[in-house]
């Protein structure tokens, strides 16, 4: 293919846009409801779509309902209003942004005074008129009719077929296209016929869906990444499968106290795929569960022709030069992690500590993104901090910097795990607070969210809680007046109260810092996504490309696959 051709997929949610972006696609063409044919995106779907994308161009449907192509004064007014509201944010996009509309008259020609109207709306922002040329009289006529008109682009099959049918047409207007509109050919393309219909009509643009069916199974489609890559790679301009990052990834592994957390990521901080595993058994079981969960992930990626480069693995417990030197929950005591792994796959491995990886996650792409000064602190079961201080994570001499849940908070007070009195996490962990409920005469076992929820009502949950509050927010004192961290942000189980939790922390905190402001304290942005998206910036470190990181977007990392299949390239 001499020339490539541009690629425009029409998509109905975010998840489509970013598979086309990801995919190399130059254009998307975002409509609402596509079961429909496609009717006008809320504006919700296109401010969220706008804020998301990085490169790809969005062309944004205008079209108030499905069937024909001849509106009411009502309907005129309320497409004129749409391309008003849309002209307005594409003012402030960084991307491309265009309307696609049509309106034909009731003997199916063009509505030269409804277009005049439409287009005036628009503004500055370029219009396609769409496929409603091909329920028109006379294809070629309408074109002509649409050129005096200014339209930029249309969208055609040539006729009222599908393209490859109507290739004849579509080789006719291209040839007296030179003084626009832009032919863009749609209807019926696919992956496996682009080529011979660019080679049959010479269109410079081809536009299709690229949807299979929802794994929810409840009929729905949803735009896939492999169709993408296939016609992309069959006619496009491959905007970066041409690069060789385009196959590289790695695999990400989040090791929770319960679970595993496998995920391949792509060298734009896009999860692609992910995979869990409950562990059963602690001890050896739980190291084989790691090392298959791995095994699969690897197959899984080269079966789609990905590229495997590096491995992240994040895991509690106290690491050093890739040995896991003791971890409770896992029964772990010196298990040389990164040389097993190594040797299975042979690639880099680096493995990292969980708190510290979401730490680092969240500085890079979360709630303290950009703040050289922030401390991370993750509240779940226990409660430790990742500390970012000038710019540079801590870990320490012995590389157990961050154990905040180990802080004596309460003089004199009772007893931890770890043979000391007074721990912040005695008061203030997912463990304390449920022990220290049935303690103090609570009558039934409860979780850190219960006893949460029932302050109003319950005098010993709101007794519990609020002695959790207080030895945080003294812990956090001291970490504000020692290391003076323009930001606090709390992650973990325990940390999604924002009412019960970070509210009344907030002035607590005020309180104990009386002569100075306190730092912003905030909420997780990443979430539990935080282990992994660590563990995928650590892996791509080891393997050398930590460049593709420092270009990563926060949007991106952020995408949740939507199946747990993972198509061949
Ligand atoms: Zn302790």
């Amino acid at each position: 293919m001499a020339i490539p051709v541009l690629v425009e997929i029409c998509v109905d949610d975010l998840d489509g846009v970013l598979a086309a972006e990801v995919g190399g696609a130059d254009r998307v063409e975002l409509c609402g409801d596509l079961l429909e044919g496609g009717t006008t995106p809320s504006l919700g779907l296109i401010e969220l779509v706008l804020d998301r994308v990085s490169r790809i161009g969005v062309q944004i449907m205008v079209r108030p309902r499905g069937g024909d192509f001849a509106y009411s004064a009502t309907e005129l007014e309320v497409m004129r209003r749409d391309l008003r509201a849309i002209a307005t944010l594409a003012e402030r996009s960084n991307v491309a942004v265009g309307v696609v509309f049509g309106v034909l008259t009731s003997d199916r020609r063009v509505d030269v005074a409804a277009m005049r109207l439409l287009i005036d709306a628009a503004g500055t922002v370029p219009v396609t008129f769409h496929k409603a040329i091909d329920a028109s009289d006379d294809v070629v006529a309408a074109y002509g009719v649409l050129r005096g008109l200014g339209v930029e682009r249309v969208l055609t099959s040539g006729g009222p077929g599908t393209a490859a049918e109507g290739a004849q047409t579509l080789a006719h207007l291209v040839s007296i296209s030179a003084g626009g509109p832009a032919v863009l050919a749609g209807g019926g393309v696919r992956p496996a016929n682009a080529r011979a219909l660019v080679a049959a009509t010479g269109v410079g643009e081809v536009h299709l869906r690229a949807q299979v069916p929802a794994a929810r199974g409840d009929g729905g489609l949803v735009t896939d990444l492999a169709i993408v890559r296939s016609v992309v790679e069959a006619v496009g301009a491959a905007h970066h499968i041409d690069d060789a990052a385009a196959s590289e990834v790695v695999l990400a592994l989040d090791i929770g106290g319960t679970s595993l957390k496998g995920a391949i990521v792509d060298s734009s901080g896009r999860t692609l795929h992910t995979r869990t595993e409950q562990i059963v058994e602690p001890g050896d079981a739980a190291l084989q569960l790691v090392r298959g969960l791995l095994a699969r992930l690897a197959a899984e990626a080269e079966t789609a022709n990905l590229h495997v480069v590096g491995v992240g693995v994040v895991t509690p417990g106290i690491i050093d030069s890739g040995v896991v030197v003791y971890a409770s929950t896992l029964e772990w005591s010196d298990v040389p992690l990164r040389a097993v792994l190594s040797a299975d796959l042979s690639v880099p491995v680096h493995i990292g500590h969980d708190v510290r990886s979401a730490g680092l996650a969240e500085g890079l792409f979360g709630a303290s993104a950009g703040l050289p000064d922030s401390v991370f602190v993750a509240i779940g079961t226990g409660v430790a901090a990742s500390i970012f201080s000038g710019g540079t994570s801590t870990e320490g001499a012995t590389t157990s910097a961050g154990e905040l849940g180990h802080i004596p908070a309460i003089a004199g007070g009772e007893v931890c795990t770890c043979g000391q009195f007074g721990c912040l996490e005695v008061y203030m962990s997912g463990a304390g607070l449920a022990r220290r409920y049935l303690a103090l005469g609570g009558t039934e076992p409860l979780t850190a969210a219960q006893i949460s929820q029932r302050l109003s009502h319950d005098p010993i949950a709101a007794a519990v809680w609020a002695d959790g509050l207080r030895a945080l927010s003294l812990g956090l004192t001291s970490v504000t007046l020692l290391l003076d961290p323009a930001a606090i942000v709390l992650g973990g189980g325990v940390a999604q109260a924002e009412d019960t939790l970070i509210t009344p922390l907030r002035e607590l905190l005020a309180d104990s810092l009386a002569w100075r402001e306190p730092p912003v304290v905030s909420r997780s942005l990443l979430g539990s996504a935080g282990g992994r998206v660590g563990a995928s910036v650590l892996a791509f470190r080891a393997a050398g490309r930590g460049h593709y990181v420092d270009a990563w977007l926060q949007a991106a990392v952020l995408v949740e696959p939507q199946s747990h299949s993972l198509q061949p390239l």
